[in-house]
């Protein structure tokens, strides 16, 4: 059994000091590097809105944590040139917080709510009625002397984002016109998200060990970028100009990252599935419990690589470790 909790914040939906540095984020969707699916479809779906000279329907993006929903969400704002105003689903306590957010916003905006999936539920009734008719319900007063005011609003384009669409509920999903799924990101792509941001950073790193950190990262732009990050650190310390694949090696060997990006947290989940419940199939609620760790952490960001990796698979029984799975850990401890 594993005692203690560890935390990967750089992968959760939390914010983190690399993702506020709004240097590195593209601005543009010509930046946005991959998804090209997603880039295509909102070029047209932004270009017909223009010409229509009408505003944008509403947008939910989802997918696992560090994908770049939050980066898309500004460049939408960006791309139509309108103001951004950004929240998120825990944020809210109370139905005034979103009517007065509502009432403040000009024709076009675009309202972000990170997280939509966690919006109490009487903030996302509050919410249906400004979705469709721009139009919300304001109570004044209390008690038998309440009355009931309704309000327009302007007309604005609300961008969710849901690591797990299947956590809306069927009446909020079906008011987004727009759904756009992003995937995890090919190595390439990766490897050109790194030679960006170190030469923003003002630091050279050779193709190889751009490609070297791309194969570690999880599929993940936020990962990529943290990872570029430690081993620029290990580079200054040990008086290095440029990275070449070896610091790459060795720096991420220091922090425990193995040849398929995944890490101590990784491990530990797969040897508590192959060592305490044998191979699987285990509930969720019972590596939860086992990993002391919580359900949604190991449901938004560890499983879903390791699935796509085929590591470990979801039947209807539990989690079961593949043979893949238990080859990578017993291959580790060697
Ligand atoms: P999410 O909202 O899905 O958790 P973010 O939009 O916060 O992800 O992106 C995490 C980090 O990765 C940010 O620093 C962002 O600049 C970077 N990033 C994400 N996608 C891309 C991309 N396609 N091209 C370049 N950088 C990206």
């Amino acid at each position: 059994m594993v005692e203690k909790s560890l935390r990967r914040p750089d992968v959760t939906s939390e914010r983190t000091e690399d993702d506020k540095n709004f240097n590195l984020r593209p601005k543009s969707l010509d930046h946005f590097i991959g998804q090209n699916y997603i880039k295509s479809n909102l070029k047209t779906y932004i270009e017909s809105a223009k010409k229509r000279k009408k505003n944008l329907d509403h947008i939910i993006l989802y997918g696992p944590p560090g994908l770049g929903k939050t980066s898309l969400a500004h460049i939408i704002s960006n791309e139509k040139n309108v103001n951004f105003h950004s929240t998120s689903g825990p944020a809210f306590t109370k139905k005034g917080d979103l009517v007065t957010l509502l009432s403040n916003l000009m024709d076009g905006d675009v309202l972000f709510i990170d997280e939509i999936h966690r919006l109490p539920p009487i903030i996302e009734e509050t919410l249906y009625p400004a979705l469709e008719d721009f139009k919300c319900d304001y109570v004044i007063g209390s008690g038998p002397s309440a009355r009931v005011m309704q309000i327009s609003i302007e007309k604005f384009t609300l961008i969710g984002a849901t690591t797990r669409l299947g956590l809306l509920s069927r009446p909020l999903r079906d008011r987004f016109g727009i759904h756009l799924q992003l995937d995890f990101y090919e190595t390439n792509d990766l490897a050109e998200i790194i030679i960006l941001n170190s030469k923003k950073l003002n630091f050279f790193i050779d193709a190889d060990a751009a490609s070297e950190i791309a194969k570690r990262s999880r599929g993940t732009p936020r990962i990529a970028i943290r990872l570029l990050k430690r081993v620029i650190d290990f580079s200054i310390v040990d008086q290095l100009k440029t990275i070449d694949i070896s610091t790459v090696k060795s720096s991420l060997k220091k922090m425990k990252i193995d040849f398929q990006g995944l890490d101590e947290m990784d491990r530990k989940y797969m040897k508590c599935i192959a060592l305490d419940f044998n191979g699987g199939p285990v509930g969720i609620e019972t590596i939860s419990a086992a990993l002391l760790e919580q359900r949604d952490i190991i449901e938004d960001v560890i499983e879903p690589y390791l699935m796509q990796k085929g590591l470990v698979q979801r039947t209807s029984r539990g989690r079961i470790l593949s043979k893949q799975g238990l080859d990578h850990i017993s291959n580790y401890e060697k």
